[in-house]
C-alpha cells in the first residue's frame, strides 16, 4: 500500500448552477478500509469511541493514488473540470484528516453535491463533493482569520493556475506559508525533481513585504505551514 491518501477539489468558476464553486471531492460509504485502522490513524487506540468514529468516517472518504487518478479523469472527460489534490501522509493525524479547519471549504456549508447520481455515471465507487461556494474569495482578504486559513484559500486558487499554466510539465506544487503572510513555493516535475527557484507570491495590491526584504535568503526558517498539492495525471481517452 501506499504511504499517502489524497483529497480531490475541483475549483470551478462559472458553473452554470453554482457560480464560482469549490467542490471537495469525497469517497461516498467506502465499505472497507484500504488498511487496518490503526495503519492508517495516528494514535488509534488512544482514541475513544466517538473519536474513532469519527476519524474512520473521515478516513474512509479520501482516495488512493488510483482513486484519485480516476476521478481526476473523470471529472475532466466527464465535465471539463480540473482537479488538485492535496496529499495526506499516512499514518493520519485525526486533527488533518480534512482541510475544513483550514480550508473552510468542506463542511461548513452542509451543501453535498451527488455526482454519483448523475445520469449515465460510470466510475466503479461512488464520488460525492462537499461543496461550498466561493463568491468574490479577494473581497475576504481583510477578513479577521489566521494566516494559514488565509494561505490555503490562495493556496488553491494559485495551485490551480499553475496547473492550468503547466498542464504536462508540472506534477506537483510544494507550497510553504510564512508567518509574515507571503507563500514561497516550489514546482515538482513530472521525474520527481523540485525546481529550484523558489516562487514567491503575494496579493498584488499588497506593498512589498518588509519581513521578506530583510530577511531574503532566511525564510524557510519562518515557514508556518507546508502543503503539498498534486496534479492530476490525467489520462483521457476521446
Ligand atoms: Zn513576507
Amino acid at each position: 500500500m501506499s504511504n499517502k491518501l489524497y483529497r480531490a477539489y475541483s475549483l470551478v468558476d462559472d458553473h452554470p448552477d453554482l457560480g464560482n464553486v469549490c467542490f471537495a471531492w469525497f469517497y461516498h460509504l467506502r465499505k472497507k478500509p484500504v488498511a487496518p485502522y490503526q495503519d492508517l490513524i495516528e494514535g488509534y487506540h488512544a482514541l475513544n469511541e466517538a473519536e474513532k468514529g469519527n476519524a474512520k468516517r473521515d478516513l474512509n472518504e479520501l482516495f488512493t493514488d488510483d482513486e484519485a487518478q480516476a476521478v481526476g479523469a473523470y471529472l475532466k472527460h466527464e465535465y471539463g473540470f480540473e482537479s488538485f489534490l492535496i496529499e495526506k501522509p499516512l499514518p493520519l493525524n485525526p486533527k488533518d484528516m480534512t482541510d475544513e479547519a483550514t480550508l473552510k471549504i468542506e463542511r461548513d456549508t452542509g451543501a453535498i453535491y451527488m455526482l454519483a447520481a448523475e445520469p449515465g455515471y460510470s466510475l466503479p465507487f461512488e464520488v460525492w463533493a462537499y461543496y461550498h461556494l466561493l463568491g468574490d474569495w479577494k473581497a475576504e482578504k481583510t477578513e479577521p482569520s489566521n494566516i494559514i486559513s488565509r494561505g490555503k484559500k490562495k493556496i488553491a486558487w494559485l495551485a490551480s493556475d499553475i496547473f492550468r499554466a503547466f498542464p504536462k510539465a508540472v506534477t506537483g506544487l510544494v507550497f510553504y506559508i510564512l508567518g509574515c503572510g507571503c507563500i514561497y513555493y516550489q514546482r515538482k516535475f513530472v521525474n520527481g525533481d523540485l525546481d529550484h527557484k523558489i516562487g514567491i507570491y503575494r496579493d498584488a495590491e499588497d506593498e512589498a513585504c518588509e519581513a521578506c526584504m530583510a530577511m531574503a535568503g532566511a525564510w524557510k526558517n519562518r515557514v508556518i505551514d507546508e502543503t503539498v498539492v498534486y496534479n492530476c495525471k490525467f489520462q483521457v481517452k476521446s
